[in-house]
């Protein structure tokens, strides 16, 4: 059952969402070779409690942190460890928080120093894809129409969009209905409607589609090795234009310095 939102639950949710921008931008500061995913971990948890949040994820169906780190061919939900980040990686960093009952719940994918070429076109079009994504995300429209975006945007780019792990609706728990695939068909699914609040995230393999889970029941991974990108906001569906809860803007400050 879908759970729509009223305004002021949208402005909870939209503060939720702002401590998760925020914090993807203090983790920015670190991201460079030598850094340990687990230290990245330990700044985004320290963080989020000084501002009265509490980690999203750590818990969360036993997962043990407060960040998914995902390097490399890792596509999502990578455990921080003590890999240390080196020159020429990428790394997903996606960070949730419950703040005043409410979840928040982004990502973005860092290069580590410079990157292969083809590597920088990945994160450029899989975040382009997310934009194209969120441009349907207003009333009217239907969910088939953002993941025949993404999937249009990607594909064309050359790039391959995994399917078994979509976006979701977000509020009082960090995944409500409905699934949101970044694949689909225009004019299909169900219809956007003023209060759904959610999350698109585009999760996109520089070489084939598929995937697959280490043993250690968390990290997915491509099966061919090949990196993947992985880019998410947090929306609220409203009239006329997407509401978009999420913001790179204080990450891409950081990056550009
Ligand atoms: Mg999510
Ligand atoms: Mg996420």
């Amino acid at each position: 059952m879908l759970i729509y939102k009223s305004e002021e639950e949208i402005e909870l949710l939209r503060e939720s969402n702002f401590l998760v921008s925020k914090t993807l931008a203090e983790v920015a500061r670190l991201i460079k070779p030598g850094v340990t995913t687990l230290k990245l971990d330990k700044v985004a948890e320290e963080f989020i409690r000084d501002h009265r949040g509490e980690p999203g994820f750590k818990g969360y169906n036993g997962f043990p942190n407060t960040l998914c780190t995902s390097v490399n061919d890792e596509v999502v939900h990578g455990i921080p460890s003590s890999y240390r980040l080196k020159q020429g990686d990428i790394v997903s960093i996606d960070c949730g928080v419950i703040l005043n009952g409410y979840y928040g719940d982004s990502a973005f994918t860092f290069p580590v120093g410079t990157v292969q070429e083809k590597i920088g076109k990945l994160l450029a079009c899989t975040r382009e894809s997310l934009v194209k994504g969120v441009e349907k995300a207003v009333e009217g429209k239907r969910l088939g129409d953002i993941g025949f975006a993404i999937q249009q945007h990607a594909e064309s780019g050359g790039f391959s969009v995994v399917r078994e792990m979509v976006g979701h609706g977000l509020g009082k728990n960090l995944h409500e209905p409905p699934e949101v695939p970044n694949y689909g068909k225009r004019g299909k699914g169900i219809k956007l409607t003023r209060g759904l609040v959610i999350c698109i995230e585009p999760m996109i393999n520089l070489g084939l589609r598929n995937i697959s889970q280490d043993k250690d029941g968390w990290t997915i991974r491509t099966i061919d090795k090949l990196p993947s990108a992985h880019f998410e906001y947090a929306v609220a569906i409203q009239k006329g234009k997407p509401d978009i809860l999420s913001t790179f803007d204080y990450i891409d400050e950081i990056l550009n310095k």
